[in-house]
């Protein structure tokens, strides 16, 4: 009988190892130091996030800054269709949320694991609870080293996540270099953690690096007490990944807080002034800024916040509107160890999409975090894995099968 060695007992090393056992009666055995399962815990902040709704395939994988080209032959065979069915077919229901997350009905990432984990079981999956150290491929097996000893095998999935480069190295592979993303950003204007906890809605943003804009982009974003961060701070972490911008050459975020035109707002002054002239300047903009932000810029930029709004300078309504349209804030790094998943890894080019293959050493097939592809927050970065694990899964023997 052939055997299988999984190296990672994540979401791509188990859902690999599921996918082997549904396609051939062969052995398979994962190997990880830790529990199996265990980097699914935290995913979802503990519900388990584990894909997105969106029929379309080259709309699901626009979603990823990383690998969306090489994606579309692997979501086309099995993508977040026939990841939502798999799923509930061994016991894991789900629902879709109304941001288009999907999410299991339980909302628990532990009971999802267990059921995988009972599937494993059903279909006679062995779990080693040890590190591999080393693997060699000696022409007609494989074998896997780890403190108790070598085994062989005769197909090898390297599922070893963002973290654990060295097998695939070893093998020749070429490594992109790897860089945490989808972290919150430290800004260079600290006066705005004093907004702790204020969000802003769907605002617009300019961003540019070195003098040029590189993006445009529209979110919710979020002040914390050392950081910016949301949905949309987590996009411009992952776009901007390999940009290397810091204290002395940093992002400038230029941010739309009106979601408006500087024509309109100048529009919407002026006849303002005329319906109301003894509101003061702080009340004139409610509808345009959270009041807690526009007090801050009214403060920075000297402009007396009780002022009747009649008697508003220009200069005042120049600063104040161009605040309002394209308000600027310098990223300077990312939050210090807070990026959830690593762009870069195994490179593309060297992996065959329709098998998982590598196109280096024949028998060797990879799956999920540690090959180049990684997407935004929303479910994409498991739905990779579920993906390019089926995909390993069912073509790891397809060989074998042909030659006999
Ligand atoms: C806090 C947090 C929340 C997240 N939430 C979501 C979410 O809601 N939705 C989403 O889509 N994504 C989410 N992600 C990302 C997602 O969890 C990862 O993309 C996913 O876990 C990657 O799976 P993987 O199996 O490829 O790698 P991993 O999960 O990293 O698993 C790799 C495994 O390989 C083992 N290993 C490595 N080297 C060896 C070796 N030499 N020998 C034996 N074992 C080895 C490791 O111990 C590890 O268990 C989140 C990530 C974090 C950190």
């Amino acid at each position: 009988m052939s055997s299988v060695g999984i190296v990672g007992a994540g979401p791509a090393g188990v859902f690999a190892a599921l996918s082997v056992r549904d396609f051939y009666n062969t052995d398979v055995v994962v190997f990880d130091w830790q529990e199996p399962l265990t980097t699914l815990f935290p995913t979802g902040g503990g519900r388990c996030n584990f894909s997105y709704f969106e029929t379309d395939v080259k709309t699901f994988a626009s979603y990823y800054p990383r690998g969306s080209k090489f994606l579309l032959s692997v979501l086309s065979r099995f993508g977040m269709n026939d990841t939502v069915d798999y799923f509930e077919a061994i016991g894991i229901k789900s629902y879709v949320q109304n941001d288009n997350r999907i999410f299991p009905i339980s909302d628990s990432a532990k009971t999802t694991a267990e059921i995988m984990l009972q599937r494993g079981n059903i279909l006679g999956i062995k779990f080693k609870k040890e590190r591999v150290n080393n693997i060699f491929d000696n022409g007609k097996k494989f074998i896997l080293s780890t403190e108790n000893g070598d085994y062989e095998f005769d197909k090898i999935i390297l599922a070893s996540g963002g973290k654990n480069f060295k097998l695939a190295r070893k093998f020749g592979h070429k490594i992109i270099s790897p860089r945490f993303t989808l972290a919150p950003l430290e800004i260079a204007e600290k006066q705005y953690y004093e907004l702790s906890g204020l969000s802003l809605k769907d605002v617009w943003i300019k961003v540019f690096f070195e003098g040029k804009k590189i993006l445009n982009i529209a979110g919710d974003m979020l002040f914390t007490r050392n950081s910016i961060s949301g949905p949309v701070v987590f996009k411009i972490s992952s776009i901007c990944v390999y940009d290397d911008y810091s204290k002395d050459k940093p992002l400038e975020l230029q941010i739309n807080v009106a979601k408006q035109s500087l024509q309109y707002l100048e529009n919407y002054v002026e006849n303002y002034k005329m319906d109301n002239p003894r509101t003061s300047i702080r009340n004139s903009f409610n509808a345009f800024c959270p009041k807690s932000l526009f007090d801050m810029i009214l403060i920075e930029n000297g402009i007396d916040p009780t002022k009747q709004i009649a008697q508003m300078t220009k200069k005042e309504r120049n600063i104040i509107l161009e605040n309002l349209t394209s308000l600027k804030i310098h990223v300077t790094d990312k939050v210090n160890g807070a990026g959830i998943v690593t762009a870069g890894g195994v490179d593309t080019n060297e992996i065959n999409p329709k098998t998982m293959e590598s196109k280096l050493v024949k028998g060797l097939f990879f799956a999920g975090e540690m090959i180049n592809v990684d997407g935004f927050t929303g479910g994409f970065n498991l739905q990779n894995c579920w993906s390019t694990a089926r995909v390993a899964g069912m073509s790891v023997l397809a060989d074998e099968e042909e030659n006999a």
